[in-house]
């Protein structure tokens, strides 16, 4: 496309880099900041000014390009060059475990636990008794043990990496039997069938998408099968005219066959939360007393602990796994191992581990306290006084995430938040861009902030982005 001669001007009126560089040597904002970044900054800046001339932005006047707003362009630009590329933000989506924003947060005695271990060495691999080389799993193995009733425990990078771990060691060359139904996809496509093929496992599929019988499993047994698995559905469930073997029919089969059960339960956790009112999700603890040989779950769906995947079970599967090389390219780091066990240890009373860890507190959070809190921030935002905003409350769900308790509902009360001339998205695109971002979502055409998964002091960085945000705006 030809240039006009406005467009013309604007390009020729651009300073070079070199001009821009002598400029920023005297700005006192970028004293401490690296010349490489300062470089690349007005690079960038010069660039996006370029394109704007040329695609005739309507919005770019000449005072754009005076030296005193170049230098604040430049400035900005160089302060998010320097700001963390990975950062807080506040999950407003009401999603409990939201893989997306770092499924959970961990409690305070978790963070101090990492943090100490952080920052000095430690017996990560150290024996202090005897003064020789430890064990990696001995910081967590006693008390998955004490927790789940298993014999034998350890950790590993995530439940992916378990059942690749578990499936590798149990079944390489062999084949591995599991029911239809149960050939799990979850986000990031992770899929068993897949992560069988990587094991060296042969995949056998038995039974129907909706009805599995234990016969089944009998008749697809042959002298090339080495492992009964069961997958815990996590992230969806079969309802209607449905059948499923019980873990207690498998395990007294493969008890029968001499053949090993491994139970992949997903979003693994101790506490049985019909007590709190939720739907049965099934524990740990219950795998390892139907006699189950081996159960891997994650370290950060309904647990609430850090990135990890737990492997429980018999002691001589377990020291297989734990000989098996690839445990090496899957070992868990320290930092991880430290939140893990600061976590495990708050699920020796319930009560604490209920009241410590975020992702129960926000999962087991009541309707009255979660409406209080929309309340509280319906009526700051009404008190905003701006002639286009409108908050209501409105009797939505919130969701658990991580593939965990598909099916439930999570009774809330949000926060609904519309601004007369500014479609959801706009407002939706604005918070996400804030300092911290805010991820809210829409439902219903209207803009949503759930306060399920907002922790305390996050009502008011909500309240003050909108005010931000309204401030800009005209009444
Ligand atoms: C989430 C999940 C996994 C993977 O766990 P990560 O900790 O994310 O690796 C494996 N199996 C099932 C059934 C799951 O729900």
């Amino acid at each position: 496309m030809p240039i006009d001669p406005r467009q013309q001007h604007l390009l020729r009126s651009l300073p070079g880099v070199d001009l821009l560089l002598l400029a920023a040597d005297d700005e006192p904002a970028l004293q401490s900041t690296p010349k490489s970044v300062v470089t690349r900054a007005i690079r960038e800046s010069l660039e996006a000014l370029r394109q704007r001339i040329l695609a005739q932005d309507a919005s770019l006047a000449e005072p754009a390009l005076s030296p005193g707003a170049l230098m604040a362009t430049v400035i900005r630009r160089a302060t998010q060059i320097q700001s963390y590329n990975l950062k807080r933000v506040i999950n407003a989506t009401g999603v409990v475990v939201h893989t997306n924003l770092g499924r959970s947060c961990l409690a305070q005695e978790a963070i101090d636990h990492v943090s100490a271990m952080a920052a000095r060495y430690s017996n990560l691999e150290f024996n202090l008794e005897t003064g020789r080389r430890g064990s990696r799993y001995s910081a967590v193995e006693e008390l998955l043990c004490e927790l789940s009733g298993a014999e034998a425990a350890m950790a590993v990078n995530n439940n992916a990496g378990a059942v690749l771990l578990c499936l590798d060691t149990l079944a390489r060359g062999k084949e591995v039997i599991i029911s239809r139904g149960e050939l799990v996809e979850i986000g990031g496509s992770f899929r068993i069938p897949d992560v069988m093929a990587r094991s060296g496992a042969l995949l056998k599929e038995v039974g129907a998408t909706n009805r599995t019988h234990l016969r089944d499993y009998q008749q697809a047994v042959t002298t090339a099968t080495g492992l009964l698995l069961k997958v815990h559905t996590s992230n969806y469930a079969i309802v209607g005219f449905t059948t499923a073997v019980s873990l207690t029919d498998m395990v007294a089969l493969g008890r029968q066959l001499n053949l090993p059960v491994m139970e992949d339960l997903g979003s693994g956790n101790f506490i049985d939360l019909t007590q709190y009112g939720l739907a049965a999700e099934p524990t740990v603890q219950a795998s390892v007393a139907a006699g189950v040989d081996v159960v891997t779950f994650s370290g950060d769906k309904l647990l609430g602990g850090p990135q990890s995947g737990l492997i429980v079970g018999r002691r001589e599967i377990l020291d297989r796994i734990k000989a098996n090389p690839l445990t090496r390219a899957l070992r868990i780091d320290k930092l991880t191992l430290a939140a893990l066990e600061a976590t495990l240890r708050l699920y020796r009373d319930e009560a604490q581990a209920v009241k410590r860890i975020p992702t129960l507190r926000m999962l087991l959070c009541r309707r009255p306290e979660i409406e209080g809190r929309a309340q509280q921030l319906a009526e700051t935002l009404r008190g905003l006084n701006h002639p286009r905003l409108s908050v209501t409350l409105l009797n939505l769900t919130s969701r658990a995430g991580g593939g965990a308790l598909p099916l439930l509902d999570l009774p809330s009360c949000c926060v609904g938040i519309a601004l007369d001339g500014q479609s959801p998205n706009r407002i939706e695109a604005a918070l996400r861009n804030g300092r911290p971002p805010i991820i809210g979502r829409i439902e219903n055409d209207l803009y949503i902030i759930d306060p399920r998964t907002l922790q305390d002091d996050e009502l008011e960085i909500v309240v003050a982005a909108f005010a931000d945000m309204v401030q800009r705006i005209p009444g």
